[in-house]
């Protein structure tokens, strides 16, 4: 039996066909011609219209099916992290124990406290002369064997205040006492032992004595208490310590005459003191090692040994004053 074409859908095609086409064409002649075409639609157009309204459906529930897995992706594609969020365990927080660790392993070795020496002379001012070293020489050879101690320690950074041009070389120019301290400063020194060969007149002159920051000035008590540091190790080597107790104040008078004070005397001066006491900027201490015109004085700590032995009395004193124990 032939198939029927279901006359319902023939004339809803009819129908809606021409107005569209109608619709969309420009009023000429071939439009108007064509106006009738519907009515005369053959079976193959009916067919092939079939096929295009079927094509179309495909398409949409194409689209559709598009959207859906648009909408899939996107869901997949913001709520996975929070899943992941929620699946992966969240890193501890570090306890005290761990951040204390962990400072201890990442601090840096220039945290050690900065201990400036200073070899009092050197370059052209060669200091006081005498039967052993120069001035200069002791200074020199006390103040790197100290050096060499603090750095065995470990827990200090020793810092020469001048180099060693500038202390044996003759012909260099004088490092002023107070830009010793200005570098001490600059580096950063919680502690500044300026050496020094003392002298006299009298070849039978002898014993230790230092000087610390006059009373009244920044870091008075502390380089006090360094000085105090001095005089315990050099006494008990047998040193006779002058003065009162070893430890003295020196001022420059009107006519840059000698003033000394003894460590009882608590009274304020504005007269100035030695320049590296003057412009230090931490507690600091001018130690007179030894007489260098006294030949036991020069035999005990101012000849190669001697200065080894002042440097280890120089090391105890200031691990006594940093309130440790010395290890070398
Ligand atoms: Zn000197």
């Amino acid at each position: 039996m032939p198939r029927q074409q279901p006359t319902s859908q023939a004339s809803r095609i009819q129908y809606r066909r021409p107005q569209a086409s109608r619709s969309r064409r420009a009023p000429n002649t071939a439009g108007a011609a064509r106006a009738g075409y519907p009515a005369q639609r053959t079976r193959g157009d009916w067919y092939a219209l079939r096929r295009r309204r079927r094509r179309n459906r495909r398409l949409a529930r194409l689209g559709v099916l598009a959207a859906l897995a648009c909408v899939a992706a996107a869901a997949v594609f913001f709520l996975l992290p929070s899943v992941q969020n929620l699946l992966t365990p969240k890193p501890e927080k570090p306890t005290a124990e761990v951040l204390v660790a962990a400072k201890a392993v990442a601090a840096p070795e220039e945290s050690l406290p900065i201990v400036a020496i200073d070899p009092g002379h050197g370059g052209v001012d060669r200091g006081t002369e005498g039967p052993g070293f120069g001035e200069y020489e002791m200074t020199w050879r006390t103040a790197n064997d100290l050096a060499d101690l603090l750095e065995a320690d470990g827990r200090f950074t020793p810092y020469l205040t001048i180099t060693e041009e500038e202390s044996q070389n003759p012909d260099t120019a004088r490092i002023k006492p107070s830009e010793r301290a200005q570098r001490a400063a600059a580096q950063g020194a919680q502690l500044l032992l300026s050496i020094h060969g003392n002298s006299d007149v009298s070849a039978s002159t002898s014993g230790y004595e230092c000087y610390a920051i006059p009373p009244g000035r920044a870091n008075h008590e502390e380089s006090l208490r360094f000085a105090h540091c001095l005089t315990q190790g050099f006494g008990a080597l047998g040193q006779r310590l002058r003065g009162l107790d070893g430890v003295r104040y020196l001022y420059y008078g009107d006519n840059d005459e000698k003033l000394l004070y003894e460590s009882d005397d608590t009274t304020v001066h504005d007269d100035p003191t030695f320049g590296v006491l003057e412009y230090a900027q931490c507690p600091a201490v001018l130690s007179e090692q030894c007489f260098l015109t006294n030949s036991a004085d020069v035999d005990l700590l101012a000849d190669e040994d001697g200065c080894q032995r002042a440097a280890q009395l120089y090391y105890e004193a200031i691990c006594s004053w940093f309130n440790l124990e010395p290890n070398q």
